[in-house]
């Protein structure tokens, strides 16, 4: 089939305002343009780069998937773009014509006839790959851990560069990951024993790896977090001691007191007599922040008594709206575990329903911004998020796409890495949907 060519468009970069020319593709021909259809499957076609800034924007464009082996007759019109829907039947008239023309004679063709119409492009992606008989985030894993499993066969014998490189996959060596190896390995057959052996072998000296990172990482998070309660100022003391209460156990404690021996052993007092004191300043605060968490519970359980006991719990709470914060949540998902493992359906159902009230009555206080990405990292995978927010084109605005870097911000801070690549990564798809 004669393919459409793309058209070139004028375009200003949103972030740094260069203007520059790029290729837009409408029509897309599955079975005749392999390498478009990947571009398409990949999420990188119909994406403009910024020359001088390299910003990558998503064009918003209708699009047509022809396969004439599948019978795939798809299309998508970006409903930021606002068409009339005699324009959009005119685009899928021309596209129908143009494709009726160009399959040959004997080719079934009442397909061309019925066009399947999309309110997303992630949607009509994953049609593609529905005919391709497999889930599209399925088939981008696989595709990954092929790539991280040939890049380790490859330095198996090299037991420095296979540490580096595990290193640089720790992330994504996830009992998943761990799984699908095994999977492999099961499926080679005696023709590639050399195969099965190799990969057994990397499975090997990855569980070694993980197990040698996982107790290092632990050493190294208590050993950052001693250094840190050392060197903070007294007045930032309590506030670290909170943010790190759950590394302070035992095991801390008797590092510590190897850290004043170790100094007075060298015949330093100074540091001796401030670790010390410190020390106890530090066992303070831990009981003080214990015990403010102890009243928290008896807060909460009081108030969880006292909404249960009357006919309709739920109404009671939303009367005490004032005193439900997230510690609340907290005691509610603790009496949730305790009532179910008491054997307590009834009570486990009630207490549900006052978590979802409680979780309301927060999220009411939120602005819509924050409600909006709390309902994004509910998701359960980054797909549906992605989804999500193609459906709610309304409320990507430069305010939540803001509010999702700050957010990404917050959680470095935090050192939590994963939520905070997340919303980066949700901060990304916004800026990209709002061009
Ligand atoms: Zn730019």
């Amino acid at each position: 089939m004669p393919s459409a060519p793309p058209q070139p468009v004028q375009l200003a970069c949103p972030s740094c305002g260069t203007r520059f020319r790029s290729l837009v593709y409408t029509l897309v021909d599955g079975g005749e343009q392999p390498e478009l259809k990947a571009a398409l499957l990949t999420g990188q076609l119909n994406v403009a780069v910024c020359p001088a800034c390299g910003m990558a924007s998503m064009l918003s464009a209708p699009l047509i998937y022809h396969d004439a082996g599948k019978q795939l007759f798809l299309v998508y019109v970006p409903q930021e773009l606002n068409s009339q829907p005699q324009e959009i039947d005119r685009f899928i008239g021309d596209a129908s014509a143009f494709l009726l023309r160009s399959v040959p004679n004997e080719a079934p063709r009442g397909y061309l006839l019925a066009p399947r119409r999309f309110l997303t492009l992630q949607s009509l992606i994953e049609a593609i790959y529905e005919a391709d008989g497999v889930s599209a985030e399925d088939l981008r894993r696989q595709n990954r851990y092929v790539e991280i499993l040939t890049d380790l066969v490859n330095v198996v014998d090299d037991d420095q560069r296979f540490t580096e490189k595990a290193q640089s996959y720790t992330k994504e060596l996830t009992p998943e990951f761990f799984a699908t190896l095994d999977a492999f390995i099961n499926a080679t057959n005696k023709a590639q024993a050399q195969m099965r052996s190799l990969l057994i072998r990397v499975r090997e000296k990855l569980q070694a790896y993980t197990a040698r990172a996982a107790a290092l990482a632990a050493a190294q998070e208590l050993n950052a977090a001693i250094e840190r309660l050392r060197t903070v100022s007294d007045d930032e003391l309590p506030a670290a001691v909170k943010e790190l209460r759950p590394l302070i156990d035992y095991g801390f404690f008797e590092l510590w007191t190897e850290q004043i021996e170790a100094a007075e052993a060298a015949g330093d007092t100074v540091t001796a007599q401030m670790l010390t004191a410190r020390r106890s300043r530090i066992l303070e605060l831990v009981e003080a922040i214990d015990r403010e968490a102890q009243e928290l519970f008896e807060r909460g359980s009081a108030l969880i008594d006292a909404v249960l006991s009357t006919s309709d719990p739920v109404a009671a709470l939303r009367e005490r709206a004032a005193e439900v914060d997230e510690g609340l949540l907290t005691v509610i998902s603790a009496s949730i575990a305790a009532a179910r493992h008491a054997g307590s359906p009834e009570l486990v159902d009630q207490l549900e329903q006052l978590a979802a009230t409680a979780q309301e009555i927060i999220e009411s206080r939120l602005s819509p911004e924050d409600r909006f990405i709390n309902e994004l990292l509910a998701q359960e995978t980054t797909l549906d998020a992605t989804r999500l927010l193609r459906k709610n084109m309304t409320k990507i605005t430069p305010e939540l796409a803001r509010r999702l870097n700050e957010r990404a911000a917050e959680e470095e801070k935090r050192a939590d890495q994963a939520a905070a690549e997340r919303l980066r990564q949700l901060a990304r798809e916004a800026s990209a949907l709002l061009f």
